[in-house]
């Protein structure tokens, strides 16, 4: 596949696109936020450094995603969990902190690019009418979601997660499972990357009800009415 790797760093970026070439990819590095928009169109998935000289690597994710929906892995020393937490928001798959082993980050890839693989794949059999509930309609096919009559805008990933409840609106999902599901990897139930992409679709569509909690265990599509409407 055809790899973009934003990173500023020669001896990094150097040993990145060995092992990625080992594996049969082929490499585009872009040193600069300004190369990394030029040539992302052609990319099937990107690895995103965030200390970059000319452009903060937060606000290049979320360019990137304006533009382009390949998987996306931020490659960064940036450990702080708050970092992590608005990296995930601003639409990575993935996160994986500096310094880090080849191979785990070969995994991610592989993972990363599967899941991402097997949610295209969902998408062309939902043939179904939207789901709705309150005010909110879920049209799983065609990837929308509305409020109250108006579109909201949710990351590639938030969809996927309440497309996933809104297909079962009557099952209640555990972490694993959505985990499973989602990113293809239950192991991740320890991570905060299912909790910041629910408190995402929560926010942006204004409905905290929309997605329930079930404690200790998982979540449900909210199924009471949504008020919304006064
Ligand atoms: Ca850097």
């Amino acid at each position: 596949m055809h790899a973009l790797l934003v990173e500023d760093d020669d001896r990094m970026a150097q040993a990145l696109t060995t092992a990625l070439a080992q594996r049969g990819h082929t490499v585009r590095r872009a040193g600069r936020a300004l190369d990394a928009l030029r040539y992302v169109h052609a990319a099937e998935f990107v690895l995103l450094d965030l200390g970059l000289p000319d452009l903060d690597g937060l606000e290049l994710l979320r360019r990137l995603r304006t533009v382009c929906d390949a998987p996306l892995i931020v490659v960064t020393a940036r450990c702080e969990e708050r970092d992590i937490v608005q990296g995930l928001r601003a639409g990575a798959d993935d996160y994986v902190v500096k310094p880090f082993r080849m191979n785990e980050l070969m995994a991610r890839i592989d993972t990363v690019r599967r899941r991402t693989g097997a949610a295209a794949a969902r998408d062309t059999d939902g043939g179904g009418r939207p789901v709705r509930t309150g005010d909110v309609e879920i049209d799983i096919a065609g990837r929308t979601v509305t409020v109250a009559g108006a579109e909201v805008r949710l990351t590639r990933r938030e969809f996927d997660v309440l497309a996933f409840l809104a297909a079962r609106p009557d099952e209640v999902h555990s972490r694993e499972e959505i985990l499973d599901r989602i990113w293809g990897d239950a192991f991740l139930a320890a991570s905060r990357s299912l909790d910041v992409h629910v408190a995402g679709i929560r926010a942006k569509t204004g409905r905290a009800e929309l997605v329930r909690t079930v404690r200790g265990f998982g979540y449900q599509l909210g199924t009471e009415s949504h008020g919304g409407q006064r």
